[in-house]
């Protein structure tokens, strides 16, 4: 598969890797929307966090927090976006699930989670309850 993620974790191209486990790697974006900002995949080809086993899925979440703390105490911030672009109309251009830490600092010209999208609906919050829900 000519996935550039397997590459990466597979160390046959090169990644400034901040951290790695049996199961996971966190390495620098290449074109970087923050200083320190990171992807977090796992070693294995999956597409979506769903894929992911249960056992893997709480590995992966471990390993986040991991991540993030080193982030937070060599780049001197408690502030960050996570996000992950799941599927195509969401933005997401490599199909190896991966996990977006953006270290946040004042004045960064960045938004909240609320900018990633605005397509309120037509109908009410209770209708799209229901259509949920029923
Ligand atoms: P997506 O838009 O799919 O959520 O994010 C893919 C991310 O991977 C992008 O932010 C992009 O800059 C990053 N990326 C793509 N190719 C490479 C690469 O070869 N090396 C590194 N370090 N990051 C990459
Ligand atoms: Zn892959």
């Amino acid at each position: 598969m000519n996935c550039i993620f397997c590459k990466i974790s597979k160390k046959e191209i090169p990644a400034f890797i901040i951290d790695e486990s049996d199961n996971f790697i966190a390495f620098l974006d290449i074109h970087p929307h923050a200083p320190g900002h990171s992807v977090v995949i796992p070693k294995n080809h999956y597409e979506n966090f769903f894929d992911l086993s249960e056992a893997l899925g709480n590995e992966f979440i471990s390993f986040v927090k991991q991540c993030v703390n080193l982030l937070s105490k060599k780049l001197q911030t408690n502030s960050f976006t996570f996000g992950v672009n799941q599927g195509e109309i969401a933005g997401q251009t490599i199909k190896h699930f991966h996990f977006h830490i953006i270290p946040r600092f004042p004045n960064d010209k960045g938004g909240s989670i609320h900018s990633v999208v605005y397509n309120p609906p037509q109908e009410s919050v209770e209708e799209i309850f229901n259509l949920i829900k029923k």
